[in-house]
């Protein structure tokens, strides 16, 4: 291998990413909830006179119709297709459905839109060791769950898990490994590089590069040259190499975990113990997705039902499991001795910022 072949820096060991993707998402969504639109070509939106096709059925795809495309062109291309009004709250509320399902296996969860995700399972929540197992499991939830179906590409970077995930649509899933990488970037058309657009393909095309594999014959500094910025990603995509992270949804405002008891609880060592648990579930999230907070909450719920919840802020981000576990502790701590049996603990940590920006300056830098 030369050393043009490796990325520079220290090795990052293998990732395991999953591209999941829901199949014709708004189009199968409005076939579901309405038994006439099955087996017939259908566009989500673009029933304006100029509007466009916001999603096609994989019937209308047959005839040639696509996402994006003019609604009077469309109909040209197929004249029996039936322009249904898009439905944006049913939309939005199975994507968090589909959300709480990726979040059972990993809180690294980056989305692209309503039905489109990468999930980083390197260390995913329920130990499975293949990915592709993991990819299976959550297929098959959405589909009891939904009544959809999801395709999932499978593969050690983003860039061809995505490539993947087209690979056996619908319904189905494809693993590209290690050793099939560069393979099967070698010939594939530069237009079909995620983040390659028509535009630059066009310029590409005009430069004699046509497949992966003429990209890959370039060096560094010609791509660069030619194409500023995008030079590095795209020298590096066509080698098969992505080092791009997945990067959580960075709206969330907090994480928490909780757990309800098999038998009520009152005594202070025993809800401890099973604080700890929770505690480590909190914490491993922060790891996982480099978020950090200074609020920690403890949630009681009372056998009778009856919720309380105590915080604490600290003017610091909370630096460890440790010292989470000790503010949770103090707080359970306060509440003694409780007036009724417990069913139900949660810790949770608010006021959260990713690790290294945003934190508020405690003290001056140099
Ligand atoms: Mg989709």
């Amino acid at each position: 291998m030369s050393e043009s072949d490796t990325m520079p820096g220290a090795p990052v060991a293998v990732r395991k990413i999953i591209h999941i993707d829901m199949d014709a998402f708004y189009a199968s969504v409005e076939q579901r909830d309405n038994p006439e639109l099955r087996g017939k070509p259908v566009a989500v939106g673009g029933s304006a006179a100029r509007g466009v096709v916001a999603a096609a059925s994989y019937e209308a795809r047959k005839f040639g119709v696509r996402s994006a495309m003019p609604s009077v062109t469309a109909k040209r291309q197929c004249p029996d297709l039936i322009f249904v009004r898009p439905r944006f709250e049913v939309y939005k509320a199975i994507s968090r459905q589909i959300r709480d399902i990726f979040a059972e296996h990993t809180p690294i969860i980056e989305p692209l839109s309503l039905d489109e995700a990468y999930l980083d399972v390197t260390e995913n929540l329920q130990g499975i060791p293949l990915a592709r197992d993991i990819a299976l499991k959550i297929r098959a939830k959405i589909k009891a769950e939904t009544g959809l179906t999801a395709s999932a590409g499978i593969s050690y970077n983003k860039f061809l898990a995505k490539l993947a995930s087209d690979h056996r649509k619908p319904d189905g899933q494809f693993v590209i490994s290690p050793e099939m990488g560069p393979a099967f970037v070698e010939t594939l058309p530069v237009g079909k590089f995620h983040g390659i657009g028509p535009a630059t393909a066009a310029k590409m095309n005009a430069l004699g590069l046509f497949t992966g594999r003429d990209i890959r014959n370039q060096s560094l500094e010609f791509m660069n040259a030619n194409f500023g910025k995008s030079g590095a990603y795209y020298y590096w995509i066509s080698r098969g190499v992505d080092e791009r992270p997945v990067r959580a949804n960075r709206t969330r405002k907090s994480v928490g975990a909780e757990n309800t008891f098999s038998t009520d609880l009152d005594a202070f060592d025993a809800l401890v113990a099973e604080l700890r648990p929770l505690v480590d579930k909190v914490w491993r999230h922060c790891e996982a997705t480099g978020n950090r907070g200074r609020t920690v909450t403890v949630k009681i719920k009372f056998a009778d039902f009856e919720i309380i919840t105590r915080s604490r802020s600290v003017a610091a981000a909370i630096a460890g499991r440790d010292e989470l576990e000790r503010l949770a502790c103090g707080l359970l701590e306060a509440e003694m001795p409780l007036p009724k049996r417990v069913r139900l603990l949660g810790v949770s940590l608010s006021s959260l910022h990713t690790a290294g920006e945003a934190e508020p300056q405690l003290t001056l830098g140099i």
